[in-house]
């Protein structure tokens, strides 16, 4: 089995847009994590077509040795002198740098180190690409760890529908479920949980506070955990108490919707044309203009990752990809719902890494 470094070495071009490329230099957290599989706030890989060198300061050298894969583990006092020895040494001469990962100020300082040694850097966001078309399809290792993440997920989330009652906050019930995802071993939360209640359930990215549940009130719950670097993302909307008859039919319309989304995600599938059948029934059922958001996203080392269920995307679905299927209505000032899953696609269709139920709790 290759590894990570290895077949990012595979797919390193000899040229971009007429720059000679000897190699790759990757700064991003999670670009970095990928390839060493090792956690750490700072930290560069570079990356040729024979070897890769992950280059660590004193704070990580010690378990960096230990636990990072497929590279060589280097220690630096200042990056500056041993990027540039590295460059020297190894006759490199053009160097791809990320484009999404990356701040000016750093690509201007590591531009400098180059050049220093006569060597350039390649902006051209192919290096981002490239590290898409590996991290786009997951092993069984990375869904093993995303269905970890899910399980201690819907953990939390059982164990919070109880404390669901008049005058609980949207900021204890958020309290609650990172609580009880964190006991569970989950390493942190996928995101800011969103947990909004009633009116507020029209804010799709709310902010959890002081505003309390009532009788009658949708309670729409977005929550995540991180396992070994792997997100989960779930939303489910839950009512206390009986809802109206608006409520019960948006409610259901979100729901056959994101079933549809869920049946049409499968192999050789547009991801555009998945978004396009829960947006046009949600559209037909009168609900044009309220579902502003994409149907859904890859999730992995990142919670928002490439590709995404959006208007006109034209990647193709295929085994391995991780995405979700989340539609909603939101009516503003009113109410929303938004319900939500992960599906792995796999060689005829795709597995729902989602097991909470989606029929209406009236709790
Ligand atoms: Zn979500
Ligand atoms: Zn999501």
């Amino acid at each position: 089995m290759s590894t990570r470094a290895q077949r990012l070495q595979a797919l390193l071009p000899q040229e971009d847009n007429g720059m000679p490329v000897d190699g790759a230099l990757i700064v991003s957290g999670a670009n970095r994590r990928y390839l060493t599989g090792f956690p750490s706030s700072a930290g560069y890989v570079l990356v040729t077509r024979e070897q890769a060198w992950f280059l660590v300061d004193f704070r990580y050298y010690e378990a960096a040795s230990k636990n990072a894969t497929g590279c060589q583990v280097v220690m630096f006092h200042r990056v500056e002198d041993t990027l540039a020895q590295l460059i020297k040494e190894h006759h490199i001469r053009g160097v791809l740098f990320e484009s999404e990962g990356m701040t000016l100020a750093q690509a201007a300082w590591m531009e400098q180190i180059l050049a220093s040694q006569g060597a350039q850097a390649v902006k051209t966001g192919t290096l981002d690409s490239l590290l898409w078309q590996l991290r786009m399809y997951k092993t069984q290792e990375e869904i093993a760890c995303i269905k970890e993440a899910q399980r201690i997920t819907e953990e939390a989330f059982e164990q919070v529908l109880p404390l669901i009652q008049e005058g609980v906050t949207e900021r204890e019930l958020a309290l609650q479920i990172e609580m009880g995802m964190r006991r569970r071993g989950a390493e942190g939360v996928a995101f800011d949980l969103i947990v909004v209640a009633g009116a507020k359930g029209s804010l799709c990215h709310g902010v959890p506070d002081d505003n309390q549940v009532h009788r009658g009130d949708f309670i729409t719950m977005d929550i995540g955990a991180r396992v070994n670097g792997y997100n989960s993302d779930m939303t489910r909307t839950v009512a206390l108490g009986h809802v109206s008859e608006e409520q019960r039919k948006v409610y259901n319309i979100v729901l056959q919707a994101q079933q549809l989304g869920i049946a049409a995600a499968k192999p050789g599938a547009v991801c555009g044309d998945v978004d396009k059948v829960v947006r046009d029934y949600i559209y037909n059922a009168g609900y044009e203009g309220y579902f502003g958001h994409g149907t859904g996203h890859a999730v992995g080392l990142e919670i928002h990752e490439s590709p995404r269920f959006s208007i006109g995307m034209k990647t193709v679905l295929a085994p391995g990809m991780v995405m979700t299927v989340e539609p909603g209505i939101y009516l503003p000032d009113r109410f929303g719902v938004r319900i939500e899953d992960m599906v792995a696609i796999t060689e005829d269709g795709c597995e729902d890494l989602t097991n909470e139920p989606k029929e209406l709790i009236e709790l």
